[in-house]
């Protein structure tokens, strides 16, 4: 196992926004989605501890839940046949004829995909819903939805590791919270966190904060979740999000994700532009990847 396959830096781009300039913020992007062409962004810091634990732990197989378009899920696959396990992945909702682009790569890295409908799905956590997945398929270090747990919070907290110098504000989109809490844990105080949440409503903040309870000696209070930046709920899209993509493209030949890094950097102009940022600040913007799930959305 050679985690050590990473790039040992990744480009810091800077972003030259009119809105950024205009206020003499040096706006930057750290791009953890080129980490590795097969595990993107975030989930490689997630995955690494977990891999290096099962390995340890002599187990073959890995399994996972999450849904169809699931950048969780084509980490996992991808992961697992680079670090020879076989995986296992439990996808939400009924199976499809046609396979998506982000199941068809999984089941080309050799995971086994099994389909729960919602209700069964909603046990993932359950004891003896796990356990009857043990009598279907033998033993698997168990990896849950989204992959957040103590040894991804380790792994995530080494993304500081590739920032360069200090910033006023480091801004990432959130999911279930993992990635913040290893960077919070990373961060050790210094600048200020905002977690742009992909999900509508604001138990994120509440979330996060038992993660820390539960997973870190530390307290801090350097972070924040905004809640005003997920255009209709978790994978839910706008003309003007999308707009907002392609000129990202066109414009700083920045290719970002509908579901996470999209929302987020829209977020991040629009705190630039109302001054909640503050004008004359370092913010370093964190690409946690998820460009495999664009084409979901036609992108
Ligand atoms: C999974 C994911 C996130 C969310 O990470 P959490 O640790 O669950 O908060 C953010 N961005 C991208 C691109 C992701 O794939």
């Amino acid at each position: 196992m050679d985690f050590n396959q990473i790039n040992e830096s990744l480009p810091i781009q800077p972003i030259s926004h009119a809105e950024a300039v205009k206020r003499g913020i040096d706006l930057r992007i750290l791009r953890l989605d080129q980490t590795h062409p097969e595990i993107s962004g975030n989930k490689w810091f997630k995955l690494k501890y977990n891999l290096l634990e099962a390995n340890k732990a002599g187990y073959t197989q890995l399994l996972t839940f999450g849904g169809a378009y699931s950048n969780h899920i084509h980490a996992v696959a991808g992961a697992a046949q680079l670090f020879g396990f076989q995986s296992i992945g439990i996808i939400r909702g009924e199976e499809h004829r046609e396979l998506n682009p982000t199941l068809t790569y999984a089941k080309e890295r050799g995971m086994i995909l099994k389909y729960v409908d919602r209700e069964s799905y909603r046990q993932k956590t359950d004891k003896l819903f796990i356990e009857k997945l043990e009598m279907e398929f033998g033993e698997f270090y168990l990896i849950p939805e989204g992959g957040t747990n103590k040894l991804a919070i380790k792994g995530a907290a080494e993304i500081v590791d590739f920032f360069t110098e200090e910033f006023d504000y480091y801004c990432l989109p959130v999911g279930t919270g993992g990635t913040i809490a290893g960077l919070i844990t990373g961060l050790q105080n210094q600048g200020r966190i905002i977690g742009f949440s992909a999900l509508k409503g604001s138990f994120l903040t509440k979330e996060v904060s038992e993660l820390m309870e539960t997973h870190s000696t530390d307290s801090f209070i350097n972070w924040e979740i905004n809640n005003d930046y997920h255009f209709g709920g978790y994978a839910k899209i706008k003309p003007e999000l999308l707009e907002f993509i392609k000129e990202m493209e066109s414009d700083h030949g920045l290719l970002l994700d509908p579901v996470y890094t999209g929302k987020m950097l829209f977020g991040v102009i629009d705190l630039i532009k109302k001054e909640i940022i503050p004008p004359g600040t370092k913010v370093l913007a964190i690409h946690t990847g998820g460009l495999q799930g664009r084409a979901g959305f036609g992108l």
